[in-house]
């Protein structure tokens, strides 16, 4: 299965994105993973490759294990078929499953269990991190690009979103060969911040008891909303 067949992704996604709240590469992050879940729920559950990485990555990390549950209807039994091949592996790892492979671990010595231990741990990151991961590089380096050909469409619809998160924004400076794009995301950037801060200063100050007659406006929510701008959206 291709990349581009299992989260088909272009410009125009990435322009639809800057019209949702928050940022929006942690939006696209969230909705390429549960697409490549759904995917291997779907399709990919008894496709070799896949079950090897995920032998491989002794499963999905906690996020994306839990996150498999919710990603569709009827999880249950791609979650069996996925997980069967990496828990035999892990099993046999323990040297319980035969007589032989028991007295082949006991006369192992001390070591043994240095020896079980390395190979119960992941020799591979897990997949739904990798799949995030190239395609957040992808998404960014789209936009990237946008912003480097000076291009209208993406100026004003980033201009008009939620912006990036600290963390995707400093990954887009990292990556960025262009001084007009990287520049463009400073000041987007800083235009935003210091929006946010005004609203925190007037969610402060409503919070004190002279002010509290006036009730809650669009700052209300404006200390969730830059947990999810110094740490991502969540
Ligand atoms: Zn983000
Ligand atoms: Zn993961």
């Amino acid at each position: 299965m291709t990349q581009n067949t299992l989260t088909p992704f272009s410009f125009f996604d990435l322009l639809d994105a800057c019209a949702q709240p928050g940022c929006l590469v942690c939006r696209l992050a969230s909705e390429i993973v549960h697409n490549y879940l759904d995917a291997n729920l779907y399709e990919s559950v008894n496709d070799p490759d896949t079950q090897a990485a995920l032998r491989r990555s002794k499963g999905y990390c906690h996020t994306h294990s839990w996150l498999l549950t919710k990603t569709s209807a009827s999880p249950a039994l791609g979650v069996a078929i996925l997980y069967r091949q990496a828990a035999q592996e892990v099993l046999e790892t323990l040297g319980l499953q035969s007589p032989q492979a028991e007295v082949r671990i006991r006369r192992k010595s001390m070591g043994v269990f240095d020896d079980i231990l390395g190979r119960l741990k992941p020799q591979a990151q897990c997949p739904a991190c990798i799949h995030r991961d190239k395609m957040i590089e992808f998404v960014l380096k789209t936009m990237l690009e946008a912003l480097d050909r000076g291009d209208d469409r993406m100026q004003s619809a980033l201009a008009a979103s939620g912006g990036l998160c600290l963390p995707h924004l400093r990954h887009a400076l990292e990556i960025s060969k262009s001084q007009a794009a990287s520049e463009f995301l400073r000041r987007q950037a800083g235009g935003k911040l210091s929006a946010l801060i005004g609203e925190l200063n007037e969610f402060i100050r409503k919070n004190d008891y002279r002010f509290t007659g006036e009730g809650m406006g669009r700052e209300g929510d404006s200390w969730r909303r830059v947990l999810a701008w110094m740490a991502g959206e969540q």
